[in-house]
């Protein structure tokens, strides 16, 4: 067992959080990580409906009696979205922990303090740490630049950002980006994290509610199969490398700063994206992947790979790094 001040926080067992992802993050993905002993995530904005979500919830709720969280993403869309509306129908589900993600989250935590709800922040760069503990936050999930979707603009890697914000806030950090293994949990830990956040690495498991071929597709990726989209929109995202990623960054290039998000909409919408995961042609739209890819190699159950990254990280710490010390 590996405890930290964040599990102690959550009453989890394992330092392992799945975090939010767009079309992902369902009753099935979420319950079986809980069952598994780490935090399970619903994604917020999956449901096209606040009543939706209130019912997906209740839906997870059937599915394990462990604690399971649910992600606000605050991002640009192309439609606009009724975050205060999907926030009011969190609390009104009495969900104790929420992961917020994106900009702005100052009015959201202060909602969900209120309401006596355990508030993990997802951000990039340790400025927005800092601001989000300023505001209430009770974790920092610190997203390095390896990560799927929405890296920031920084483009700082996790070996600098974990300790870099590790050293400037007080409430825990997990680390979120990059992580598939016990090696990279332990990394984490050594960098003073207190967990780590996945979302690729369990997007390849039997419970996600995603079509078998993109799992396979990542258990065969390589860490270059990934690239970066919206830049000169100022809304980096990191996405799987397929045919529809190619031709964004080709108008992206050929447009410059002068690309508006209407030039590539028809290509990048959520919508489109989504039919990837439901008819499994992984060139059909969009879809987030991180640099981790290239470390996932098979689908295991949650209930496997949980207990199997735990494992591989006690046996790192116990064995082969106290070994070392002569
Ligand atoms: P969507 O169809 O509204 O947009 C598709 C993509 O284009 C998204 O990445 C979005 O951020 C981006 N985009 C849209 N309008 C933009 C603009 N004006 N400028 C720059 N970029 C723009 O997205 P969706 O898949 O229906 O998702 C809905 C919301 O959830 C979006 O804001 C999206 O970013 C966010 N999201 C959440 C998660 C999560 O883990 N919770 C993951 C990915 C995306």
């Amino acid at each position: 067992m590996l405890k930290t001040r964040f599990t102690e926080l959550l009453g989890i067992q394992h330092p392992i959080v799945q975090g939010g992802m767009q079309w992902v993050g369902r009753a099935e993905l979420a319950s079986a990580v809980s069952n598994a002993g780490g935090l399970g995530i619903l994604t917020g904005l999956t449901q096209p409906t606040p009543q939706a979500l209130k019912d997906e919830i209740a839906r997870c709720r059937q599915m394990t009696a462990k604690p399971f969280g649910v992600n606000l993403t605050i991002l640009p869309s192309l439609k606009p979205i009724p975050h205060d509306e999907y926030a009011q129908a969190i609390i009104d589900s009495d969900i104790k922990i929420v992961e917020t993600a994106g900009s702005n989250p100052a009015k959201y935590i202060g909602m969900f303090k209120q309401a006596g709800v355990k508030v993990l922040h997802k951000c990039t760069a340790v400025r927005h740490a800092l601001t989000a503990e300023r505001h209430g936050a009770d974790v920092i999930s610190i997203d390095g630049f390896e990560c799927a979707g929405h890296p920031g603009e920084d483009d700082v890697p996790n070996q600098i950002l974990i300790p870099a914000c590790v050293d400037k806030v007080k409430i825990p950090v997990i680390a979120s980006g990059g992580f598939a293994d016990g090696r990279g949990l332990a990394m984490a830990l050594a960098m003073g994290a207190e967990g780590i956040n996945m979302g690729t690495r369990f997007m390849a498991t039997k419970e996600a509610p995603i079509h078998a071929n993109v799992k396979q597709k990542i258990a065969e990726a390589g860490e270059r199969d990934t690239a970066l989209i919206f830049r000169s929109l100022r809304n980096t995202s990191r996405v799987f490398k397929n045919k529809i990623a190619e031709e964004v960054v080709r108008i992206e290039r050929e447009k410059g700063p002068a690309m508006k998000i209407d030039d590539v909409a028809h290509l990048v919408s959520g919508a489109r994206g989504r039919t990837v995961y439901e008819e499994g042609d992984t060139d059909l739209g969009i879809w987030s992947a991180g640099m981790v890819v290239g470390l996932i190699h098979d689908v295991p159950s949650c209930q496997e790979l949980v207990s199997r990254i735990v494992r591989e990280a006690e046996e790192i710490i116990r064995g082969r790094l106290e070994k070392m010390i002569a």
